[in-house]
């Protein structure tokens, strides 16, 4: 799989946000997969300022004043085992 992403910059040019702008799939598990939101781009669960250029697997941590997410990043696919690549398209 490949993902091209874009960076948002501030003024002063400190990154703002990076976000996915396209997903080449290298399978139909791995589209499905970012649908039901357990592998994304970046920090992909209750993150509006994404600040990672990596695919990660999510994994919840339920806590009883709220759930925590980690983020691991992944560098194939876990379907199969296609690498994973990362490209800036455009600032
Ligand atoms: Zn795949």
């Amino acid at each position: 799989m490949k993902v091209d992403y874009r960076t948002t910059l501030y003024k002063d040019d400190s990154i703002r946000m990076i976000e996915a702008v396209k997903h080449h799939f290298c399978c139909e598990q791995m589209g499905e997969a970012l649908d039901d939101n357990f592998i994304g781009f970046g920090e992909f669960i209750d993150s509006i300022l994404n600040q990672d250029t990596a695919v990660n697997i999510a994994v919840c941590h339920p806590w009883p004043e709220g759930a925590a997410w980690d983020f691991t990043q992944i560098n194939f696919c876990p379907f199969c085992a296609a690498p994973i690549k990362t490209e800036q398209i455009s600032k």
